[in-house]
């Protein structure tokens, strides 16, 4: 096969590969899914491929660096993977946490007293 197209195809594949980690975890931290989803693209145009993987590598370690930390856990409305400090799901747009009532403060989805004054006078989505 033609080194050139060798090339494009090993581009695309790394391109795609990124494209794919990206977008799944840029939209369940509702981080810049957007942008972060189309730099990879970017690098398919560069001129050879040694630029397209230190392109690709530099991306990664800018995401993982300046990504919101946090652990992922599963929306319990859409059962999506979503960042656990959002108040309201990224793909369907529903509240995943509620509030307490008596202190004002956020409580998780699956608890049934607030964790801070232990009222159960929560809100319900
Ligand atoms: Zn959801
Ligand atoms: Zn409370």
């Amino acid at each position: 096969m033609n080194p050139t197209v060798v090339s494009i195809i090993i581009k695309v594949l790394l391109a795609a590969g990124l494209v794919f980690f990206l977008y799944k975890d840029a939209r369940a931290r509702d981080f810049s899914w957007l942008m972060w989803t189309f730099v990879p693209v970017i690098s398919i145009f560069l001129p050879n491929l040694a630029t397209t993987i230190f392109m690709v590598i530099i991306v990664l370690v800018i995401y993982l660096l300046s990504r919101p930390k946090g652990d992922l856990y599963k929306c319990p409305h859409c059962g999506k993977k979503i960042h656990n400090i959002l108040a309201f799901c990224p793909f369907c747009r529903k509240s995943v946490k509620k509030e307490c009532l008596r202190c004002h403060d956020t409580v998780d989805w699956d608890d049934e007293r607030c964790p801070h004054c232990g009222s159960m006078n929560l809100t319900k989505f």
